[in-house]
């Protein structure tokens, strides 16, 4: 049997989340997809368009695909979260069934039970701001829809979670390290989804049986990162400085989440993986 994936934060074919994508296709799973409302459209007609066609090669030929597309809004468990402005906003009027707890059901009703949860996305609207600037309402913000955003989604799919199942996140070191830039709340952020990361391992490892982990991904010059501003800085930064001297791909960080959902990894939970070229490890700057 062909396991089934479900994967949140894809929007285009330059991020995490595709690359996931694909490694779990080459591996022979079945993926849907959850795509953040504001994205669907243009992430639709480009996939249509065929806009993506190279980058959906798999190594037989053929091209990856996606047996469904939800939108998808994390931030927002059930409809009644929902504030009036973003409910009559034109970018999600025409969609429906976006909340957290909605997709859960559509997949519930369109796949039956899931394998492998993928969450791989953040969002901190005060990103460029410092901690000493950041408000209360951005900083909040930033853990809503990068941390909670986690628990909400084992708590509505772990129940159509098979037993040996796996959960996987993205997360970043300015979690345990200041890397100023980081801001708007994302590294406290990203503290508390590796936190998680362990509670909802013995959580849902003792009430679903499934496996719950994250990574810790070196910089990629995804759409999201381009947004913080110093992704190019960060990419040198990597490449000086780490004890493997190449850029990361997205795909080495996809193989290693086909990895962590496999059964190859049966006895790994609530660990936190770098996927850095191991610049994580580095005391002191090299000459
Ligand atoms: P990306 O832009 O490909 O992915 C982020 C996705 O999150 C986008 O598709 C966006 O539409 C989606 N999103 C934002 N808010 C959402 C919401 N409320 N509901 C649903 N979807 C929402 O960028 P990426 O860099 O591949 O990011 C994926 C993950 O990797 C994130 O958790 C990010 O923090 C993490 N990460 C990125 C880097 C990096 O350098 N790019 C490094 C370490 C970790």
């Amino acid at each position: 049997r062909g396991k089934k994936a479900f994967i949140a934060g894809v929007a285009d074919d330059q991020g995490f989340g595709w690359a996931i994508a694909k490694a779990l296709a080459e591996a022979g799973a079945e993926i849907s997809l959850g795509v953040w409302v504001p994205a669907l459209n243009i992430f639709k007609t480009s996939l249509e368009k065929g806009k993506f066609d190279e980058s959906r090669k798999l190594s037989d030929g053929s091209l990856m695909t996606f047996s469904h597309i939800y939108p998808m809004d994390a931030v927002f468990d059930t409809m009644a979260d929902v504030p009036e402005e973003v409910a009559t906003n034109k970018r999600y009027a025409g969609n429906k069934a976006w909340t957290v707890s909605e997709v859960a059901e559509s997949v519930k009703k369109d796949s039956g039970n899931i394998d492998i949860l993928v969450h791989s996305l953040a969002n901190g609207p005060e990103v460029v701001k410092p901690l000493l600037e950041v408000s209360r309402k951005g900083y909040l913000a930033a853990l809503s829809a990068s941390s909670y955003s986690l628990i909400s989604m084992v708590q509505r799919f772990g129940p159509l979670m098979n037993e040996g199942g796996a959960v996987i996140s993205l997360t970043y070191n300015a979690s345990n390290r200041i890397i100023p830039g980081y801001g708007g709340g994302m590294s406290s952020a990203k503290a508390a989804l590796e936190s998680d990361t362990r509670v909802l391992a013995y959580e849902a490892g003792r009430k679903y049986k499934v496996r719950v982990n994250t990574i810790s991904a070196g910089p990629l010059g995804s759409r999201a990162a381009k947004a913080i501003g110093f992704i190019d800085d960060m990419i040198r930064y990597s490449y000086e400085n780490s004890p493997i001297q190449k850029e990361l791909a997205a795909i080495e960080v996809g193989n290693v989440a086909a990895f962590l959902v496999s059964p190859l990894s049966s006895a790994v939970t609530g660990h936190v993986m770098f996927v850095d070229n191991g610049l994580n490890t580095m005391g002191l700057a090299p000459d």
